[in-house]
């Protein structure tokens, strides 16, 4: 067979690889998204003994938090398995950050998360003096009231605890009243943003927002986003209690 010819095959075998597997994981997702799992189901793991991921293996998280009341606690992280704990009610359903995430490790929810959560909180906060905040949740979110709760069982049981992340409750309203009580009772100790698109109000002062880019109330950017800092925990904004500007993120 003459050189050129094999070459022209070679490039339509790879063309029609590649447009397979593009077919394969538009199924996979548009599957996920109908039966409310993460698209990658070999990824969501039994809990061990590290379900809290160190933030500096995260370069968007960062490690040593610089600045606000939290200063000097270490940075961890949990992943939990997106739509299945997630409000069908959120805007990133379909198009969920997860769906290009096929290394993230998620564990799967239950008591036996709860079990793992607690003893490694154990373990954390006796490692470390000045103590650790928990960003919630990488991937995934509250997936009952009980839940929620076990939050707060685990902030009076570890005072050195603090907690932050995002939430898509904001419109299941027994979870946000929930969620309100935590950020409320937590003394400063959570800080769940909800995502959405709305302006904090002075009377609801343990309300926060994060929104979409194109939302145009009373925002700052993320500055990680635009480059202007490389961490959360070198930023603190979404957990400076004397921030209450809504959080603008760019689309993904
Ligand atoms: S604003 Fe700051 S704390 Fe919030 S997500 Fe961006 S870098 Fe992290």
């Amino acid at each position: 067979m003459p050189q050129r010819v094999t070459s022209i095959l070679t490039i339509l075998l790879i063309v029609a690889r590649v447009l397979l597997d593009y077919t394969m994981a538009k199924n996979a997702t548009q599957h996920a998204i109908e039966n409310s799992t993460t698209t990658y189901i070999k990824s969501v793991k039994v809990p061990n003994t590290t379900v809290l991921k160190e933030g500096r293996n995260n370069d968007k998280l960062g490690w040593i938090i610089t600045k606000t009341l939290w200063k000097g606690k270490r940075m961890y992280s949990l992943t939990l398995e997106e739509r299945a704990t997630c409000p069908p009610t959120c805007h990133h359903w379909d198009d969920c950050y997860g769906n290009n995430m096929p290394f993230a490790h998620r564990f799967a929810h239950g008591p036996e998360l709860l079990k793992a959560i607690d003893a490694q909180l154990q373990t954390l906060t006796d490692k470390w003096p000045e103590g650790i905040v928990v960003r919630l949740h990488v991937l995934g979110d509250f997936w009952n009231r009980a839940y929620v709760n076990f939050w707060f069982t685990m902030l009076n049981k570890y005072p050195t605890l603090c907690i932050f992340g995002y939430t898509a409750h904001y419109l299941t309203h027994p979870m946000r009243h929930a969620i309100d009580s935590l950020n409320l009772c937590s003394n400063d100790r959570s800080m769940i943003r909800y995502s959405y698109n709305g302006t904090y109000d002075p009377i609801m002062p343990h309300r926060k927002f994060a929104a979409t880019e194109d939302y145009k109330g009373d925002t700052f950017d993320c500055p990680e986003q635009t480059d202007r800092i490389d961490s959360c925990a070198k930023c603190g904004a979404c957990f400076n209690k004397r921030i209450t500007k809504t959080v603008r993120f760019l689309d993904h």
